[in-house]
């Protein structure tokens, strides 16, 4: 019987290990190994970040189960089977692959989908000082230090209710308590990066943080969010009139943008620009984008692009590889049509899982292999609330609240396609009536 082993339980490695089993079945040894026990909804950890209502749940327990889907759900009565460990190194010659547990697995195809990391670019103080925004800890930790500053923050009345002239900065906070609580008029949150996820996360923040003031009685408003971007205008792959549309939405949530001005350093309580400037914050989420694993690195046989992910061809088999293939952000593929490298988006990994599945059935009766023909051209800007803007097929936008329906309604098809309906049903209205509390 054929061993089909697959690295990453993700977007890319889940669809794939669900399509060979429907495929093959029991005529092979299909395994999934992950280091987790869940495969993690990346996709709504901002509404995790910005959770109201944490201090009900204190080991968020309703929260950890709306974006942490067990394997053991989504493969119940599937004949896959899963191991819950960490890979170690992975032997490409041998055909063998260690976990740290000390466990050799061997296969006869596998497929790679470990995904990737965030990457602090070699910014000093990112690693030391900064949230970073990829797990599951991350968003919790993020939540559990909003709730934390905003609690630090002073009784009604103390705080200045006037409108905040964005261009006068606050005091520095210092770090004694008492003269935090003194001085400080506000919660002072700085997103880096201006991608997709910096932009719903800078949205949600200002309608969590709102929430967290309300339920201390402050009055007036109690937080800057400022979001922060290198390039001179934010999403640089979007049309004017769509930037125009999420800066507007970005406005009236409070969000203060900033275009062109690239971090150079971050501390504890303040960043500096490469421009000179140097901003007190009391708080900064780095969202500037991801890496590849440290793990591809110690693979001699395998093809690297310059930026550390897999060199794969049309088929997405690895280059020089005959029997392994690889889906997801660990892949390095550029589109022929348009000469752009493939976004990092859980859709395409999705995509490219169907199409790992269906060459390895390729593979085992020696037909021909299919191609990988990337398509890219959607996506939904969540920005804060019932709000996004889609940008759909044929470049039609639908924004605001149906603009959300939208996004609802793709989590709920993605849902539907790993688990069975009821479950599927049910876990999106889990995740609707929580998230929806900070709107
Ligand atoms: C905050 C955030 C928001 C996002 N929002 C969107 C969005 O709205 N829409 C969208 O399309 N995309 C979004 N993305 C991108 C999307 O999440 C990724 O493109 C997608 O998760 C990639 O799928 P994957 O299968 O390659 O990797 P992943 O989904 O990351 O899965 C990789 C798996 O490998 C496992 N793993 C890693 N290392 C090891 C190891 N050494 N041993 C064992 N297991 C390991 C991990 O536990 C994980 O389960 C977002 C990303 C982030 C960070």
């Amino acid at each position: 019987m054929h061993k089909i082993l697959i690295l990453g339980g993700g977007f890319g490695g889940i669809r794939c290990a669900l399509d060979l089993e429907k495929k093959i079945g029991s005529k092979a040894e299909i395994t999934l190994v992950d280091k987790n026990s869940y495969h993690l909804f990346v996709p709504a950890l901002y509404e995790v970040a910005s959770a109201y209502g944490l201090k009900q749940d204190p080991f968020a327990i309703r929260l950890k189960k709306t974006i942490c889907i067990p394997y053991s759900d989504i493969f119940s009565a599937k004949k896959i089977r899963f191991i819950q460990a960490e890979i170690f190194s992975i032997d490409v010659e041998n055909q063998k692959v260690a976990t740290r547990g000390g466990e050799i697995l061997d296969y006869d195809y596998m497929i790679i989908a470990l995904g990737s990391q965030s990457s602090d670019f070699g910014v000093p103080g990112v690693k030391e000082y900064a949230f970073s925004f990829k797990s599951l800890e991350n968003g919790l930790a993020l939540n559990q230090k909003i709730n934390e500053l905003v609690f630090a923050t002073q009784r009604e009345g103390d705080v200045k209710s006037e409108p905040i002239n964005p261009v006068v900065d606050f005091p520095t906070a210092t770090k004694s308590p008492k003269e935090f609580r003194k001085i400080h008029y506000g919660v002072k949150i700085a997103v880096i990066g201006a991608g997709f996820t910096g932009i719903e996360v800078a949205a949600e923040l200002t309608c969590c943080v709102k929430k967290f003031t309300q339920a201390r009685g402050i009055k007036g408003r109690c937080e800057r969010v400022l979001l922060i971007e290198a390039a001179p205008k934010i999403l640089p792959m979007i049309s004017d009139k769509e930037r125009i549309v999420i800066m507007e939405r970005l406005t009236r949530l409070g969000v203060e943008v900033t275009e062109g001005a690239a971090v150079e350093e971050v501390r504890s309580d303040y960043i500096k620009l490469k421009n000179g400037k140097t901003i007190d914050v009391d708080l900064v989420v780095w969202t500037t984008g991801v890496k590849p694993l440290d793990i591809l690195k110690n693979l001699p046989s395998m093809s690297l692009a310059g930026n550390g992910k897999i060199v794969v061809d049309d088929s997405l088999k690895v280059a020089g590889l005959s029997n392994v293939f690889a889906a997801g952000d660990n892949v390095e593929f550029q589109d022929q049509k348009t000469g752009r490298l493939v976004p990092a988006l859980a859709y395409v990994a999705v995509e490219q899982g169907k199409i790992a599945a269906k060459n390895i059935l390729r593979s085992l009766k020696s037909d021909k292999l299919v191609s990988y023909n990337p398509f890219f051209d959607v996506w939904i800007a969540p920005v804060g609330g019932k709000y996004a803007l889609a940008h759909l097929w044929g470049g039609v936008n639908v924004k605001g609240f149906w603009g959300w329906v939208i996004r609802e309604l793709v989590d709920l098809k993605y849902m539907l396609s790993i688990l069975p309906v009821k479950a599927a049903i049910a876990l999106m209205w889990q995740e609707i009536t929580l998230f929806i509390k900070n709107d």
